[in-house]
C-alpha cells in the first residue's frame, strides 16, 4: 500500500484503532495523540489504546483523557480491535512489543494496517510500512507522513505540541539522533505557537521529589563502574522498589546519567520487576546496544538506546551481563 492509497481509503469515515508500545514514552504517547486528533478531525471514529499505563508526567497532554489502557479496559479494547477497519501502529517494530494486543492484531487479517516507526529490524506487520531508522522519532515520521498525505494544514497547536513532545523526549532535547532536516520540521511546529520553554518544563521539570531520591540512591549506592569495559551498571532489586515506592516510569532516564561519565560508553540499568528482569541499554558512539540487546536478551531498539528482558533473578542477570562484557571488549575499546 502507498500513502496515496491510504489517503483515498480515508475519504470515507472509518473505524480506526491507534496503538503504541507498552511502557509508553513521550514518542509513543505524542505520535498516538497527534494521529488520533488528525483522524478524529477528519471525521473518523478513533480509539487510541496503549498496552500499559503511561507515566503521570504526560497527564497534561492534549486529548490524553481519550486514551485507553488495555490492561485496564481490556474487554472494550478487544471489542474495538475486533471491529476496526484500520489498525494504526506507532513507535514499535514487532507485535511482541504490545503484549496481548499483538495477538489480537495478528488475528485481524481482514483489517488494513499501517505502521510508522523508527526502530531497527522492523517486521512486516502492516500493509503500509513507514519505517525510517535515521529519524529522530516516530513523531518526526508522523509529521512527514502528514505532509506527504497533503494534510499539513491540518496540524493544529495541540497536534504540534504532541509531536514536539515525542521529538523532545526521543532526542533528549536535541542531544541525540538529530539531522539538519529535523530542525526545519521543528521550526514549523514551533511556528504554530508552542512555547518551547514551557513545554520543556512540563515534560522534564515536573518530577516528584521521590524521583530525585531514587536517582540519588542509584548513583550513590547501586552504581557499578567497570573501567576495563567502559561500562556502567545500575541495578535495582524488588526490595529497592518497595523501599522507595518505585512505580512504573519512576526509573525513566536514570540510565542516561551513567553516560555522563567520561569513560563510560555502555550504560545499563537492570530492574527486577514482579515477573521479569528488565534491562535498559544506552551507548555513546559506535557501540550498538541494539545488537547487544537482540543477541543476548531477545530485545532491540536503536544503536544507542535499546532494551530487553529476561526471567530469573537480579543477581543472575547482573552476572550474565558482566560475563558477556569480555566478548565485546574490542568494540567497546574502539567505540
Ligand atoms: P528503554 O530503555 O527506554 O525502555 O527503551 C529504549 C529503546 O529500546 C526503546 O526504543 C524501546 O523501544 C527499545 N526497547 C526497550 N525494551 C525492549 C524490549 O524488550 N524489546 C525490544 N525489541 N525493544 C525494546
Ligand atoms: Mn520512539
Amino acid at each position: 500500500m502507498e500513502i496515496q492509497e491510504l489517503v483515498y481509503y480515508l475519504e470515507v469515515p472509518r473505524d480506526i484503532v491507534i496503538v503504541s508500545h507498552r511502557n509508553p514514552d513521550g514518542d509513543a504517547v505524542g505520535s498516538t495523540l497527534a494521529i488520533g486528533r488528525l483522524l478524529r478531525k477528519a471525521g473518523h471514529t478513533v480509539h487510541m489504546i496503549l498496552p500499559s499505563e503511561f507515566p503521570p508526567f504526560f497527564n497534561w497532554m492534549p486529548d490524553i483523557d481519550r486514551v485507553w489502557i488495555y490492561d485496564i479496559r481490556t474487554e472494550e479494547s478487544v471489542k474495538v480491535l475486533k471491529e476496526a477497519d484500520l489498525i494504526w501502529m506507532l513507535d514499535f517494530n514487532s507485535l511482541d512489543r504490545i503484549d496481548k494486543m499483538g495477538e489480537e492484531i495478528h488475528h485481524r487479517v481482514d483489517a488494513k494496517k499501517v505502521l510508522i516507526d523508527h526502530h531497527l529490524d522492523p517486521e512486516p506487520i502492516a500493509d503500509l510500512m513507514v519505517s525510517e531508522v535515521q529519524a529522530s522519532s516516530t513523531s518526526e515520521l508522523v509529521y512527514d507522513f502528514i505532509q506527504d498525505a497533503g494534510w499539513g494544514n491540518q496540524i493544529d497547536l495541540e497536534m504540534a505540541t504532541s509531536l514536539m513532545t515525542g521529538i523532545l523526549t526521543d532526542t533528549g532535547s536535541f542531544k541525540y539522533n538529530t539531522r539538519p532536516v529535523l530542525f526545519h520540521k521543528v521550526a514549523n511546529l514551533l511556528g504554530l505557537g508552542i512555547d518551547l520553554n514551557e513545554l520543556q518544563i512540563k515534560i522534564f521539570n515536573t518530577l516528584p521529589v521521590k524521583f530525585l531520591r531514587i536517582l540519588g540512591y542509584c548513583l550513590h549506592k547501586r552504581m557499578d563502574i567497570i573501567d576495563e569495559y567502559h561500562t556502567g551498571i545500575i541495578s535495582l532489586s524488588k526490595e529497592d522498589f518497595e523501599r522507595f515506592d518505585i512505580q512504573r516510569g519512576d526509573t525513566e532516564g536514570i540510565v542516561n546519567y551513567l553516560l555522563m561519565i567520561q569513560e563510560v560508553k555502555f550504560a545499563i540499568l537492570i530492574t527486577e520487576q514482579p515477573t521479569i528482569v528488565k534491562l535498559s541499554f544506552r551507548s555513546k558512539g559506535e557501540f550498538s546496544v541494539q545488537e547487544f540487546a537482540r543477541d543476548n536478551f531477545k530485545g532491540g531498539g536503536h544503536k544507542n538506546a535499546a532494551g530487553g528482558a529476561t526471567y530469573g533473578t537480579l543477581s543472575k542477570t547482573v552476572k550474565k551481563v558482566k560475563s558477556l562484557l569480555p566478548l565485546y571488549e574490542k568494540s567497546l575499546k574502539s567505540a
